[in-house]
């Protein structure tokens, strides 16, 4: 599966069955998303690779250890590499046809905005959760 920023220059590839998603509502992901939350997987570095744009990617870290990174052309998300160092975190939205993936796993819901009503029947967790860490 192939994932892209917004103007395209920062491509990438997963080669994994795309299926199960997080959507985080921490209060970080709202003010770094302008949105209620973000939604996106784990990926095992093994099976991640860049196909272009790499020199176009900048970070930002957080003393807490919260980081992102994004396209400095159009400031989409982009993936980076999760703090246990063996996995990448992508965002969902980079995909155009994630047809067999749905959000498994609502996290941080504690801190979810005032605003933000969470539907389906997805499990949530009111503080961090993932399976395979
Ligand atoms: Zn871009
Ligand atoms: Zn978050």
């Amino acid at each position: 599966m192939k994932g892209e920023c917004v103007c395209g220059k920062v491509t990438y590839e997963v080669a994994e069955n795309i299926s199960k998603l997080y959507q985080c509502h921490c209060s970080i992901c709202q003010k770094q998303t302008g949105s209620a939350s973000q939604t996106g997987f784990f990926c095992q570095s093994e099976n991640f690779a860049w196909l272009s744009g790499q020199g176009l990617i900048s970070s930002f870290k957080k003393e807490s250890g919260y980081s992102v990174s994004f396209c400095s052309n159009c400031g989409s998300t982009v993936p980076n590499v999760f703090r246990t160092g063996d996995k990448y975190w992508v965002p969902a939205g980079a995909f155009n046809n994630l047809v067999d993936a749905k959000i498994e796993n609502h996290i941080f819901v504690a801190n979810k905005a005032d605003w933000d009503e969470i539907c389906g029947e997805a499990t949530q967790h009111e503080g961090f959760f993932a399976v395979y860490l």
